[in-house]
């Protein structure tokens, strides 16, 4: 059997990885940038978080998920408390599409109603609903053709009143910083706006943090930074580490009832300990204020470089647009100079995503290598 061939796969074969830095098969050492696309939050094999996974594989032989896993009260406490979403409730589950998929649904559950409305350029999973709140037709397709979508441009106020006004909407979707996108931000007038019309039109509210969560702007998550708090926070990525994990953040005005959403894998032992353990280094080692403070040190150092147009991003969720494609760019860094980095669906785009333990020395090393192949 051969793999269904969906990505486009750079010719690298790690075989270990240790922080910023993974090494490949033939022993080429490479600084990593990207981190699985925002997946490593707190560097690659942190010793207290292979420590904790460990100890769960030794204890842990079995699995059901029709009995108590205290793990989860512990994260949802912990979660809470970190975040400043005490007034949330927690449903875990695999993945980032899954958690927007769950997301979806509670809306339509709560409001009776099925219309998405989400914005250009916003990415939110490849599941059914999740699918569908995709302008990417090429790649996204929408599977559930229930579930219709209206796309509009990003802080275009007057367009939203318009849509919503219409009253047939569940809920709004949005990234406060858009990843897979290319870093465009709702302004925070913006954000304030949609929070409050949402409330007026009983439609609900979707953070998708997926990829800006977990510290990475500078703050716990990137709605944050505008003062608004949604109905429904969707989280994966960073979360678990490289760990499959994902979860939503369900405020308390909404209430649960058995049967409403339902999972097999979610929450189980090894995933709560991964999340713990992301958890207990994002607060033991500071490691939010270190990415808001990095990411300030960034910029900086970005506008010494003249070819580029516009620095994008919070904290360490980054990216430099050029007047070029970036696609060379990426494989230079990649096969010359052992640099990952990431694209966008932006092509003039980098996207800069790497762990929010990073050092000064590494950022100052990863401009000195960006100078030296734009030359
Ligand atoms: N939402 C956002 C904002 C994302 O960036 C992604 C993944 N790129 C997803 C949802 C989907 O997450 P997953 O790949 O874990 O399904």
């Amino acid at each position: 059997m051969k793999l269904f061939d969906v990505y486009p796969l750079y010719d690298v074969t790690p075989v270990s990885a240790k922080g910023m830095i993974v090494t490949d098969e033939k022993g080429q050492e490479y600084l990593d940038f990207y981190g699985g696309h925002a997946v490593i939050s707190i560097g690659h094999s942190h010793p207290h978080y292979t420590q904790r996974l460990k100890e769960q594989v030794d204890q842990i032989g079995f699995y059901s998920n029709a009995v108590q896993n205290p793990l989860q009260a512990q994260l949802a406490t912990k979660l809470g408390k970190l975040s400043n979403c005490e007034n949330y409730n927690l449903f875990l589950c695999n993945s980032g599409a899954e958690a927007n998929e769950n997301a979806l649904k509670i809306a339509s559950f709560k409001t009776k109603k099925s219309k998405v409305i989400a914005f250009k350029n916003g990415f939110h999973g490849r599941t059914s609903a999740a699918v569908a709140a995709t302008d990417n037709k090429k790649i996204n397709a929408p599977i559930n053709k229930q579930q219709k979508v209206a796309f509009l441009p990003l802080n275009d106020l007057a367009a939203f009143q318009k849509e919503i006004q219409k009253g047939d909407a569940c809920a709004v979707i949005l990234e406060a910083i858009q990843g897979v996108g290319g870093l465009d931000e709702p302004t925070t007038n913006f954000y304030q706006s949609v929070a409050l019309l949402c409330k007026a039109w009983k439609v609900i509210l979707i953070a998708d943090e997926v990829q800006s969560g977990f510290g990475r702007s500078g703050k716990f998550f990137a709605f944050q930074h505008h003062g608004i708090q949604p109905d429904i926070i969707s989280i994966a990525k960073g979360m678990g580490n490289g760990f499959p994990v994902g979860g939503v953040l369900i405020h308390e005005h909404i209430e649960a009832s058995y049967g409403m959403l339902g999972t097999t894998f979610g929450g189980n032992h090894l995933a709560c300990v991964a999340t713990l353990a992301v958890l207990e280094v994002l607060e033991q080692e500071n490691l939010i204020e270190n990415a808001a403070n990095l990411g300030a040190y960034f910029t900086e150092k970005a506008k010494d470089l003249p070819q580029v147009k516009k620095i994008k991003g919070r904290g360490l969720m980054l990216g430099l647009e050029f007047d070029f494609k970036v696609t060379d760019l990426r494989k230079k860094l990649i096969y010359k100079h052992h640099l990952f980095t990431g694209g966008a669906k932006d092509p003039y785009v980098l996207r800069i995503l790497p762990a929010l333990n990073i050092q000064k020395n590494q950022l100052d090393l990863f401009f000195n290598t960006l100078k030296t192949a734009l030359r």
